[in-house]
């Protein structure tokens, strides 16, 4: 299976990163400063070091709830508001598919209340994570709970040798990227959150319905303009958008990997020949991501290369789902007309 984020990586990291660092570093300021994973502290600390780390959370008496990455922080921090600590783990511009743990990481699960992760096999790096901060209060928060995974996924368009992948093997993780499923999310992350901290029902139910009316009106936008361009299909690099497409009568054919340095001629000749198969109209990179590759082929290919957001990575206000699959939105228009 084929899930190539590691090219998109190696374009996120050679250009466009600046842009991207600069809004990291501002909405962390903003939006995660309330505590930082470093407040976190282990049985083995002096008791003095202790006592410092635990005035913050003694002053706040707030539920410490910390969150694997992006969309899973998002959707929490807008069921939380103000009445929980909500943290995020991979810090945004970092790769989520193979992400290592770091010492703050353990730390920070250490000391919480609540771990909020995606699931579906996405976050690999919790297990021992989650095992080493051995913190038997934690409850763990499973957002996809009761959201059957599609294993099926897009016929693949081999432009290089397929790499051993062990992602997905619980089938494709992406259903934050469907509206109505990260509505499901939300209502996973709100009855959670109220059984670990009920004395805050009230406003986790408030929360959870105003972020929920949104995303239906996002579902009635998506619905309302791709009824348009019916089975409109598309090239990803990043296997990411299966659940969006499969909602919006969209076809995600080929998720096309890409070697980390050359394209060889049968490389470009399988995608051409492919995207005259399936009549592929639209081809997709991720924002920030200036790959020479993508690009050279999407020349040979007579498509233009546009972004399209996995929202993995981006600003950690609540508000940023919605801005961001907007973009999304007028992408795949202008892309399927
Ligand atoms: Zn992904």
């Amino acid at each position: 299976m084929i899930v190539n984020c590691r090219g998109l990586r190696t374009g996120r990291l050679r250009s466009g990163i600046l842009p991207t660092i600069a809004l990291v570093m501002f909405s962390m300021a903003t939006g995660c400063s309330q505590s930082s994973p470093n407040q976190g502290t282990t049985s083995q600390q002096s008791p003095q070091a202790q006592e410092a780390a635990s005035i913050p959370r003694a002053q706040s008496g707030k539920t410490k709830v910390v969150t694997t990455f992006l969309p899973i922080y998002l959707f929490t921090k807008a069921v939380a508001g103000n009445v929980a600590d909500v943290e995020i783990l991979v810090p945004p511009g970092t790769e989520v598919h193979e992400y290592q743990a770091t010492p703050e990481n353990v730390k920070a699960i250490a000391t919480a209340n609540v771990l909020v992760k995606n699931g579906l096999g996405l976050e690999v790096f919790l297990e021992n994570t989650v095992k080493n901060a051995q913190n038997p209060k934690l409850t763990e928060i499973d957002a996809s709970k009761g959201i059957k995974p599609l294993n099926e996924i897009s016929p693949v368009v081999k432009t290089a040798q397929e790499e051993k992948d062990q992602e997905h093997t619980q089938g494709n993780p992406h259903v934050w990227l469907d509206p109505v499923l990260a509505k499901q999310q939300v209502t996973n992350i709100r009855d959670g959150l109220i059984a670990a901290d009920p004395a805050n029902k009230a406003t986790y139910e408030a929360n959870a319905a105003a972020y929920i009316k949104e995303l239906e009106s996002l579902n009635s936008e998506f619905q309302q303009t791709l009824q348009k361009t019916p089975s409109c299909t598309f090239i990803t690099f990043h296997d990411a958008f299966p659940y969006l497409a499969k909602r919006y009568n969209l076809k995600q054919v080929a998720v096309v990997q890409i070697p980390e340095d050359q394209l060889s001629p049968t490389d470009v000749q399988n995608a051409v020949n492919a995207v005259k198969k399936y009549k592929v109209k639209a081809l997709f990179s991720e924002p920030g991501v200036d790959n020479k590759l993508l690009s050279s082929l999407s020349k040979d290919l007579k498509l233009t290369l546009r972004p399209l957001d996995s929202l993995e990575t981006g600003e950690t206000d609540p508000q940023h789902y919605f801005q961001a699959m907007k973009a999304n939105l007028q992408t795949l228009e202008t892309a399927c007309k």
